[in-house]
C-alpha cells in the first residue's frame, strides 16, 4: 500500500505528539550551518556541538579568521569531531575561502540579494553541499519556506511508503520533497517536519533495527505490517 501524500500531515502531527518540539542544534545562519556540517564527520549531535564551540573559541567562525588561522590551527581545534581531522580542516578552511570569494565574506547577505536558483548554486560551491544540504541552509536559514530532509527523515519516509522504496537517493529525495510539498508542508511547519522526521528516524525508525513496537505510525506503516507478517 502507498501512502499517500495527504496522509503526511496526519502523520508528522502524531510525530509531533509523540517527541514534542524537538529543538535543532545547528546554526541558523548559513556560513556557520555549513562550517557545523564540515567541521565533524560522524558523530552524535552533541559532540558536533561541542566541536563547532572549540572552534568558535579557538578561532572564530568568521571566514577571514578561519583563513587568518590557518589549517594547523582549525585542525586542533576540531579534532575531538571524528575521523580524518587534516580532511575537516582543510574543508572548513574551503568553505572559508569560498565565502570570501563568491560572498566577499557574507555569505547571507549574498543570499538574500540573490534568486533561488544563484543562491543554490552557490551553496553547492561549498564541500558537502548538494542538493539536500543546500536544501536544508536555505530553509533552516529563513531563505526559503520549501521543505527539506535529512538521510534520516527520507528512510522514515521510504518506509512509509511516502516514497517507492530502492530508489536512488537522489530520485528518492526528490520524490520526498515532491510528497512534502503537495502535503502543504513549508515554512515553519517544514522547519518542523525536518526535525520531526529527523528525530524519528534517529530514534525509532533506526536504520538498521526500528522499533516498530514503539513506533506511533505502526498502524499506518506498511513496512511495519510487512515486518509483521513475514514473522507469522
Ligand atoms: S512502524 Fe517501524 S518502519 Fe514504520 S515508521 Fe515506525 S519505526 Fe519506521
Amino acid at each position: 500500500m502507498k501512502v499517500v501524500a495527504g496522509q503526511l500531515g496526519a502523520m508528522i502531527s502524531a510525530l509531533r505528539q509523540h517527541y514534542g518540539a524537538p529543538e535543532l542544534a545547528e546554526p541558523r545562519m548559513p556560513f556557520e550551518l555549513i562550517v557545523w556540517e564540515n567541521c565533524a564527520y560522524l558523530v552524535d549531535d552533541e559532540r558536533r556541538e561541542q566541536t563547532y564551540e572549540h572552534l568558535r573559541k579557538a578561532v572564530g567562525i568568521a571566514p577571514q579568521k578561519l583563513l587568518a588561522a590557518g589549517a594547523r590551527k582549525i585542525e586542533i581545534a576540531i579534532r575531538e569531531g571524528g575521523m580524518q581531522p587534516p580532511h575537516r580542516a582543510a574543508k572548513v578552511l574551503r568553505c572559508a575561502e569560498i565565502a570570501l570569494t563568491y560572498a566577499d565574506g557574507d555569505l547571507a547577505g549574498t543570499l538574500a540579494a540573490m534568486k533561488a536558483k544563484p543562491q543554490r548554486t552557490l551553496l553547492k560551491r561549498f564541500p558537502g553541499i548538494a542538493d539536500p544540504g543546500a536544501d536544508r541552509v536555505l530553509l533552516l536559514c529563513g531563505f526559503s519556506k520549501a521543505p527539506a530532509l535529512d538521510s534520516n527523515g527520507l528512510r522514515v519516509l521510504e518506509r512509509l511508503h511516502v516514497v517507492k522504496p530502492g530508489q536512488a537517493y537522489a530520485a528518492a529525495y526528490r520524490a520526498a520533497i515532491a510528497a512534502l510539498v503537495e502535503a502543504g508542508v513549508a515554512g515553519p511547519k517544514a522547519v518542523q517536519a525536518y526535525a520531526l522526521l529527523r528525530a524519528h528516524g534517529r530514534e525509532l525508525c533506526k536504520r538498521a533495527a526500528p522499533l516498530c513496537a514503539l513506533c506511533p505510525l505502526k498502524r499506518t506503516c506498511p513496512s511495519a505490517s510487512e515486518r509483521t507478517s513475514s514473522r507469522s
